[in-house]
Formats: C-alpha cells, sequence, structure tokens
C-alpha cells in the first residue's frame, strides 16, 4: 500500500521528466554569474512576473530573509501578519541577523491585513521608534488566494505613506490558477516577490526572488552573507523551468481534489471541515480524538499535518490522484472514535 502523504506539498518528489530535465541540463558556477540555466531561470521569472532581476535561492526562507535584508536596514520596522510565514515560521531571522524589527498585525480570516490597521501601525518620524518601511503579504495564505482589488489598495497606502511592498509568494502560482489571473498580474503591484518551487510546483529545491536591479544586487550580496551561493546550481534550476512548463496548469487538479476530498470529509462523523482553500483543507475533530486519528490514518497507510496549528491540515499534490483521495476519504468515513 502506497503511503498517501497529505502533510504538505514540501513532500512531493521529482518526476521521471523532471530528472529527466536536470540531467541533461547545462550548468555553470552560479557565483561568477556563469550558470546558464540559472541565469534562464531567473530572466524568465523576471519577465513572467514583470521585474528587472531575479535571484535563485536554496530555499523560500532564505529568499524572504535576502528580501527583507534588501528592503530593510538596521533599526527598520516591517508590517506583517501574525501568521505569516516571514513573521512566525522563519525562526526570526531579520531581527537575528537584519536587526529588523517586526510589527505583526492580526490577519482577516480571508488572508488579507487590514489596511487602516496598517496605516494606524506605521510608526511617527520620531527616534523613539523603528522606522516602519515595508509591508509584507502572503499569498496564497493558508491556502486562501488573497482578493485581487485588496492588492490595488494596499499598493497606494504604500505609495503614499513611502512604504515598500513585498510578497511572500511560496504559493503564488496557485493563487494564480485558482483565481483565473496571470501571476504577473498579481505580482506587478509588488516591489519584490518570493516563489517557492519545492511546494505544489513538485521541484525538489528552489526559490526565486524578483525585484529591481538594485533590490536583487543587495539581495545577493545577502544571500552571500546568509551562508553562500550554490555553484552549478543549474541541475536544480532546470527543475524548475520543467516546473513550471508542465506543473503550473496541473495545480487546479490539486484544488479540485482538495475539494472533492473536503465534501468526503463533511459526511465523515466527528469530523468539522473549517474550509477548503486551493491545495489545502482544514478541519477540527475533538482534541481528545486526534491520538486514535493519527493511528487510525498511520493503520491506513496516511499522513496528515496533525497537532502543528490549531487544525488538521490536509494538502493535496502532485502524487496525490484520485485513487488516493478516495482511499483517504474512506478511512475518514470509517472513522469511529
Ligand atoms: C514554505 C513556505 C515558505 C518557505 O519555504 P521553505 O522553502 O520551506 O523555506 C515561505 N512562505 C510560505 C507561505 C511557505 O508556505
Amino acid at each position: 500500500m502506497n503511503p498517501i502523504d497529505l502533510r504538505s506539498d514540501t513532500v512531493t518528489r521529482p518526476t521521471a521528466a523532471m530528472r529527466e530535465a536536470m540531467l541533461l541540463a547545462e550548468v555553470g558556477d552560479d557565483v561568477y554569474g556563469e550558470d546558464p540555466t540559472v541565469n534562464a531561470l531567473q530572466a524568465r521569472i523576471a519577465a513572467d512576473l514583470g521585474f528587472e532581476a531575479a535571484l535563485f535561492l536554496p530555499s523560500g526562507t532564505q529568499s524572504n530573509l535576502c528580501a527583507l535584508l534588501a528592503h530593510c536596514e538596521r533599526g527598520d520596522e516591517y508590517i506583517v501578519g501574525m501568521e505569516a510565514h516571514t513573521y512566525r515560521y522563519e525562526g526570526g531571522g531579520a531581527a537575528v541577523l537584519g536587526s529588523i524589527q517586526p510589527q505583526p498585525l492580526p490577519q482577516s480570516p480571508d488572508g488579507t491585513l487590514p489596511l487602516a490597521q496598517v496605516e494606524a501601525a506605521i510608526k511617527p518620524v520620531d527616534p523613539h521608534f523603528a522606522r516602519t518601511t515595508l509591508l509584507c503579504l502572503e499569498n496564497t495564505w493558508m491556502g486562501r488566494a488573497l482578493p485581487m482589488d485588496y492588492f490595488a489598495q494596499a499598493r497606494d497606502l504604500c505609495n503614499r505613506r513611502g512604504l515598500s511592498l513585498h510578497l511572500d509568494g511560496a504559493r503564488l502560482y496557485n493563487a494564480a490558477v485558482a483565481t483565473g489571473v496571470a501571476a504577473g498580474d498579481i505580482t506587478r503591484h509588488f516591489d519584490s516577490v518570493s516563489v517557492c518551487f519545492s511546494k505544489g510546483l513538485g521541484a525538489p529545491v528552489g526559490s526565486v526572488l524578483a525585484g529591481s536591479n538594485d533590490l536583487i544586487a543587495r539581495a545577493r550580496r545577502w544571500r552571500k552573507v546568509c551562508g553562500g551561493g550554490m555553484r552549478q546550481s543549474g541541475m536544480l534550476a532546470a527543475a524548475c523551468l520543467h516546473a513550471l512548463d508542465h506543473h503550473v496548469e496541473r495545480l487546479a487538479d490539486d484544488h479540485a481534489r482538495a475539494a472533492r476530498l473536503a465534501e468526503g470529509l463533511r459526511a465523515a462523523s466527528g469530523i468539522s471541515v473549517l474550509g477548503q482553500h486551493t491545495n489545502m483543507v482544514f478541519f477540527e475533530t475533538p482534541a481528545q480524538h486526534l491520538p486514535a486519528l493519527r493511528r487510525h490514518l498511520e493503520v491506513h497507510g496516511i499522513l496528515a499535518s496533525i497537532g502543528y496549528l490549531p487544525s488538521v491540515r490536509l494538502v493535496t499534490h502532485l502524487e496525490i490522484d484520485d485513487a488516493a483521495i478516495a482511499r483517504t476519504i474512506t478511512a475518514f468515513q470509517e472513522f469511529n472514535p
């Protein structure tokens, strides 16, 4: 019985075709800027998302960190969601390495930061305060694709108050596919964007940060400070290029399967589905049933993210097919705590 791993879309392994593309990649030393495949990936993302330049990094965490370090100086501040990855799940890197203070704000259920609250949080120009220089948004957030009109409003606020605007677009392409909007139409409102290839896009490693020439030059320097660049990383960039060609449109399948999974879970006793957004399903079950649920799923070869968030999260991806959805629904419907 093949295990069904619904913990995260990061668990995807490169397909045979992706491995083939990696094997055949032309490579060079990327720290010298001489890896043709890395350069092609960077140029393609910059063009697709409407930026002057882009930079390939090993992880989304390092990409966001280099973005924060490139936007902010010591004693600056970024406004960010309390549940945002860049605040909560990145080891406090911007504070640790950049002396950049986060100003976290509660997110609305749709993942937006209410702009009146953002504006109220901007500190006066006064020696008492950190300098508020950046607003950081996330799309998708907990699977939710943020509403399109929100980005224009956030851009207006940033223009009016002299802030830069960064997007943690780890799952930008899920948002684009779910809303039917080109990724570049989402990102045109931002000064920088970080995109992950190691999630639903199915590459083994890699994120790309896009922004202006100046910003990317600063981020490139910070990438070195944060542990260095990679050398013949074209083999990894080839996986990302393959993903752009073959794994973007199919994200719609992941979303449809997540919807079907949510529907099946709604018919299971003791499970209350809180929501389904793009490739994620969230549900609750009474806390005393969680150990039994974990054991039950294990017996059925199913892995879920239990005990990490207040709710249980199931994530669909490249390796979750219709049969896996059917088996998962059956297992949940047979759960009898
Ligand atoms: C996964 C993720 C990241 C960071 O990615 P890693 O490659 O795991 O470091 C950043 N932001 C969001 C929203 C993510 O889901």
